[in-house]
């Protein structure tokens, strides 16, 4: 059966399974690997993103919110067909945003809460240092980092700076050069899509609020409230590996689908990404907090 051909067939099309550009063919089938072509479904997106204006900003965030963590295959299907390039990094931004806003605000609360601890924590840590001859690791590394941990809002801008870096890492391995360059921008736009599951974050400070909740009840002394309030407390804590588990899933099945690499290839892709994440934190949690604590240090010495 010979299609109609619309006439956008003039621009790049690519084969859904195995990217191969059908420009100018009117074939029913792509010649590289024989997959029956639906044209009509390759020309315009289905991102519920894409269509914010349409169908609303919430409603077109949250289905491809879902989308992003849940149904990746879906997802994957999304390289198929044009993709904005601008779309992809406003849904990034905003998805960072609804992860990140809820856990600054609690950790400002309890950094103003308990400041008069924290900075006790770290002139304790100096004075123990300066007394036991010489330390230098502690004088110089647990020191301005004890004290960087009580800097209001040097934790929520560690983890903003490590949400963005975390997001954006992941998409170097979604433009080898062997593709072409169209399909190299849909898969690294695809890779800021996966990761939606940073908006579940705050979650984690739902648990934890329902179990400190309980914890300060008579349920809790009960063993069976103290076993639920241990659960929701275990949960909580591993509510971002959890998440990022789950990006991490994602990305792998998206990088797959985008580049046609092989099981090595993806293997060692698989490896390298929780190197690369925890490079990331490194620098961004570590290396900020040290920084403003020995800023706060060389500040408190001049006075
Ligand atoms: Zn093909």
């Amino acid at each position: 059966m010979e299609l109609d051909l619309p006439p956008e067939t003039s621009e790049d099309l690519f084969c859904p399974q195995c990217g191969y550009n059908l420009r100018g063919l009117s074939s029913a089938n792509c010649p590289e690997c024989g997959l029956a072509l639906d044209r009509a479904d390759m020309l315009y997106s289905r991102l519920p993103w894409t269509h914010r204006q349409r169908i609303g900003y919430f409603r077109a965030y949250w289905r491809t919110l879902i989308l992003g963590t849940f149904k990746t295959p879906d997802l994957a299907n999304e390289l198929s067909r044009p993709v904005s390039f601008r779309d992809a990094q406003l849904f990034r931004f905003i998805t960072i945003a609804v992860g990140w806003v809820p856990l600054a605000i609690a950790s400002l609360i309890l950094a103003l809460v308990f400041q008069k601890q924290g900075t006790f924590i770290w002139s304790g840590i100096g004075m123990n240092a300066m007394s036991s001859s010489v330390n230098m690791f502690a004088l110089d590394v647990l020191w301005p980092l004890g004290a960087g941990i009580t800097v209001p809002g040097v934790f929520p801008l560690s983890l903003l700076m490590f949400l963005i870096l975390l997001s954006g890492v992941s998409s170097y391995f979604f433009h080898p050069r062997s593709m072409a360059p169209k399909l190299q921008n849909r898969g690294v736009a695809m890779s800021y899509y996966a990761c939606a599951a940073i908006a579940f974050l705050p979650v984690m400070l739902l648990i934890a609020g329902v179990a400190t909740a309980i914890a300060n009840t008579d349920f809790a002394d009960t063993s069976f409230g103290f076993t639920v309030t241990a659960i929701l407390g275990m949960l909580a804590g591993s509510a971002p590996l959890v998440l990022l588990f789950i990006w991490w899933v994602n990305t792998l099945r998206l990088y797959q689908r985008a580049t046609h690499a092989t099981w090595p290839r993806t293997t060692m892709v698989a490896a390298l990404l929780p190197v690369l994440w925890v490079f990331c934190g490194i620098i961004t949690l570590t290396f900020i907090t040290w920084a403003c604590g020995f800023l706060l240090l060389v500040v408190q010495s001049l006075r």
